[in-house]
């Protein structure tokens, strides 16, 4: 197998006691040859930084302010200030030659922050400003959060500056077929998590039967949702290999062939070598 795990959560794996160092080798066991490591927030983001000099398997990192970040602003003031200190930190980052993949995450999560709708969807925005002016793609979270988030990527579809590959990704998708449409139509490409392999979600599997072969990532989110069979345990990016063969399965064809599809198109997405491995 040649997995590539896009969503890994380095700070969180280490602050549950995990030792990264055994985590990641049990993970090229299993078949995972690149991993990137996402960060949200100044903290994580210099753990991603951190592992990324650390580990040849962590392939990038992406850098941001995530969804929690814009609710806990209080107001937008913060906002251009956060947009300098964003691009210095990326700038630095590949300046001391650590691989920055993308901006992320950043995105709305109108499920836990339905109050701070606009603020969200102003760091959103102004981070994918920030991308297009970089020519990164960018990693997105989105929950019950629909009509703001196409409101935000409409307004930023086919802009000069895009990657070649699109605009980036939205990750764990967990919405429905006629939301993966439009953001297929805007260019992006979609993850999925542990979530697809879940009992109920037979919904969900049926989206990501619908997804073209070249827009489809696959993640672990690590150390979130676990997938079946080894739901309820810490996640790591060994587990990848569950999601790749559940996704083989609905879309019938060979694991193998999930493997290495999804890692082509994030090695494209991301700007990432994709060798022989
Ligand atoms: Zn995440």
């Amino acid at each position: 197998m040649n997995l590539f795990d896009t969503h890994v959560h380095v700070d969180f794996l280490s602050a549950g006691g995990a030792d990264p160092a055994a985590v990641f080798e049990r993970a090229v066991q299993a078949g995972v040859r690149r991993i990137l490591a996402v960060g949200g927030a100044p903290d994580s983001d210099q753990a991603a930084c951190e592992a990324a000099r650390r580990f040849p398997l962590v392939a990038g990192v992406t850098l941001g302010f995530n969804r929690d970040h814009a609710h806990q602003a209080g107001d937008t003031s913060g906002l251009v200030h956060d947009m300098q200190t964003l691009e210095h930190a990326i700038r630095s980052a590949e300046a001391e030659g650590v691989r920055v993949a993308g901006v992320g995450e950043i995105g709305i999560d109108l499920h836990y922050h339905p109050d701070t709708a606009e603020r969200q969807a102003a760091w959103l925005e102004a981070q994918l400003e920030l991308a297009l002016k970089l020519g990164k793609p960018a990693v997105v979270h989105t929950r019950e959060a629909d009509r703001v988030l196409l409101e935000v990527l409409g307004r930023h579809a086919a802009r000069p500056g895009q990657p070649v590959a699109g605009p980036g990704v939205i990750h764990s998708f967990t919405g429905d077929r006629l939301l993966a449409g439009k953001l297929l139509d805007l260019g992006w490409h979609i993850s999925f998590s542990g979530i697809v392999t879940f009992r109920n979600a037979d919904p969900l599997r049926q989206v990501a039967a619908y997804v073209p072969e070249d827009r489809l990532l696959i993640e672990t989110d690590t150390p979130f949702l676990a997938p079946v069979p080894v739901r309820g345990q810490a996640n790591e990016p060994a587990f990848v290999v569950h999601i790749a063969n559940l996704l083989a399965q609905v879309r019938g064809v060979a694991a193998e062939h999930l493997a290495a599809v999804t890692t082509r198109n994030a090695c494209r997405l991301f700007g990432i070598e994709s060798g022989h491995a």
